[in-house]
């Protein structure tokens, strides 16, 4: 073998080792709070990507829209006809547009009321709680009220939050928080949002 072969296998020995005793350590099993927050793009799309992978072992899922809800949506549009995923999106459309701090207050309850049905259901193995962090943001739901209900779910139980700017709070409490850091957007380069990629 040569040196530099040699030195590969040592070097490949010591990652065998390093990941043996991470693995060989994680030995709890029970569901996850994960956070997907940042300014860059793909913190909606890991998440119905999660959806899907949650789906195709026949787990049921629930998806919470806190905005958007009436927007176009492939992967809803894809998943929908599945009996085990349920979505639950804002009827009253809060989105960028809408400043009625009172109806946007109102139609956000009663999409919290809903999640917070999942969120107590022990037959639902995913929730997704997507731009819930915006809720917290515009004070339309208190931070104390959301970690409750998080913290009470069933022990099986996966929660999925995404959205810019999450709560401190919300990221403390998490297993696993990745922020989406955005090196370049298209958007900002002039170029529209794309059907069937960007939503
Ligand atoms: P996606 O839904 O594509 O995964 P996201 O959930 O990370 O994006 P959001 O902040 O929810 O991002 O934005 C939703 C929409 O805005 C999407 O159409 C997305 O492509 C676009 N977008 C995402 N990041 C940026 C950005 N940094 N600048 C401009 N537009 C963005
Ligand atoms: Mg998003």
């Amino acid at each position: 073998m040569s040196d530099r072969d040699t030195r590969h296998q040592q070097a490949m020995q010591k990652l065998k080792a390093h990941v043996d005793e991470k693995v060989a350590r994680a030995t709890e099993q029970r569901g996850l709070l994960l956070v997907f927050t940042g300014n860059g793009k793909g913190k909606t799309t890991a998440a119905w990507g999660t959806v899907t992978r949650a789906l195709g072992y026949g787990y049921r899922v629930g998806v919470v829209q806190f905005i958007k809800g009436l927007w176009e949506c492939g992967e809803r549009d894809r998943l929908q006809d599945d009996p085990n995923l349920e979505v639950v999106i804002m009827a009253t459309g809060f989105t960028w547009e809408t400043q009625n701090r009172e109806a946007d207050t109102r139609a956000c309850r009663e999409v919290w009321a809903e999640a917070q049905r999942l969120l107590a259901d022990p037959g639902v193995y995913l929730v997704v709680l997507d731009e819930l962090t915006y809720m917290l943001k515009f004070g339309y739901l208190d931070i104390g009220m959301v970690k409750r209900a998080i913290e009470n779910r069933p022990r099986e139980q996966t929660v999925i939050i995404t959205g810019r700017n999450a709560h401190r709070e919300l990221v403390a409490l998490a297993d696993t928080v990745t922020e989406m850091q955005e090196v370049r957007h298209a958007f900002n380069g002039g170029i529209q949002a794309r059907r069937g990629i960007d939503y």
